[in-house]
């Protein structure tokens, strides 16, 4: 069983019915839908499906649970805590596993390594998996960044195998959740699902429309408001990942220090960003896409975006500027409270 089922009828906090701020209320639908929330995979996870589907929220939840139980580094018995053991050789995965690791992979090819499943052990250092947040010394983060490099984890595809370099760890946190979403969205769909959204923390992936043939309205939360958000995206069919420094992070001698980890300097990522939403059909490289983007900063992530159309993207600035793709013109509404906001299509 999950950790938790937190209720069986919960109002999905995603979906924009309230929030306090100036958004408004949508109308209200008489079709039947049934939501369910629960606690896993580290964050809470909201699932609405429009009709009568019980059977498929059972098999929501033993698919999480099954996610959970093999993606955990903490988890002595995972499949990733046994490859984290598994000192130089190669080890048999499961077809999930090694589809995570290998887009995990091509992430970081296309982004120049800003992605870095591999910068696990100085995640941990900076306490980030324990929540005994601390500050590591410059040797020990130089010591830990010469295991960092996500090009020599090598895959064989006729064993499923995967090896680590000696002395390397990994952790699926910052792309797992986009993997894991698509294939809920599939699963529902081969059950006979028409309309749903299911939202995995910063991770929000709709399958169709509402059944009036609406979109999706799903909120990209404000940095600094937890019940406020900095516009409603409409999406059909498609998926918005945000990450963000705001999400998890801890203040030392008045200095803030954000859980995404520059590989190139084994320290929380010096960034102009303060959150950036990407908004894309492929989820798994959204969700590797938008943690890489946070390190990036804005410059190369709008040359980036500017060489792959087919990814969009909201970005908040520290400037107050508010960056989004010129494709989104028409389904991103921009709340009030951003008034004060720069707000550029590109
Ligand atoms: P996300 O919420 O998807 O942006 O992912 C953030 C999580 O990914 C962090 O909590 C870490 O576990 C992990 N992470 C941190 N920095 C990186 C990085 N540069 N590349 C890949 N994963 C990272
Ligand atoms: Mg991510």
């Amino acid at each position: 069983m999950l950790k938790k089922l937190l209720s069986s009828l919960l109002v999905v906090a995603f979906a924009v019915c309230f929030c306090g701020c100036d958004l408004k209320r949508p109308q209200s639908d008489e079709s039947e839908k049934d939501s369910r929330k629960y606690l896993a995979l580290d964050t809470v996870i909201d699932i609405t499906i429009y009709g009568e589907h019980d059977d498929v929220f059972d098999t929501m939840e033993e698919a999480l649970d099954d996610y959970e139980a093999r993606l955990s580094v903490t988890e002595e018995t995972s499949e990733i805590a046994m490859l984290n053991k598994s000192g130089g050789e190669y080890k048999k995965v499961s077809t999930d596993i090694y589809n995570i690791i290998n887009s995990a992979k091509r992430v970081h090819d296309m982004t120049d390594g800003a992605f870095d499943i591999s910068v696990y052990p100085l995640v941990k250092a900076w306490g980030f998996t324990t929540d005994e947040y601390k500050i590591p010394d410059m040797e020990e983060i130089e010591r830990l960044k010469r295991n960092v490099n996500s090009n020599n984890i090598m895959l064989d595809p006729d064993t499923l195998s995967v090896r680590l370099m000696t002395g390397m760890q990994i952790d699926l946190g910052g792309i797992a959740k986009g993997y894991i979403s698509s294939k809920m969205i599939s699963s529902m769909e081969k059950s006979g699902v028409e309309s749903a959204i299911v939202s995995l923390g910063g991770n929000v992936q709709v399958l169709g429309t509402k059944p009036d043939g609406s979109a999706w309205r799903v909120g990209i939360q404000h940095p600094d408001y937890s019940d406020c958000y900095i516009g409603v995206l409409s999406l059909i069919n498609e998926a918005a990942i945000t990450s963000g420094g705001y999400q998890r992070y801890f203040v030392q001698d008045g200095k803030t220090y954000h859980h995404i980890i520059d590989p190139a300097t084994g320290a929380p990522a010096e960034t102009d960003i303060v959150s950036v939403t990407v908004v894309t059909d492929k989820p798994i490289d959204g969700d590797g896409l938008s943690t890489a983007f946070f390190v990036m900063g804005t410059e190369k992530t709008l040359k980036f975006l500017d060489e792959n159309p087919e990814y969009k993207a909201v970005i908040l600035t520290k400037n107050y500027d508010l960056l989004v793709s010129k494709e989104l013109k028409n389904s991103f509404e921009v709340s009030d409270i951003m008034s004060d906001a720069n707000i550029v299509y590109f």
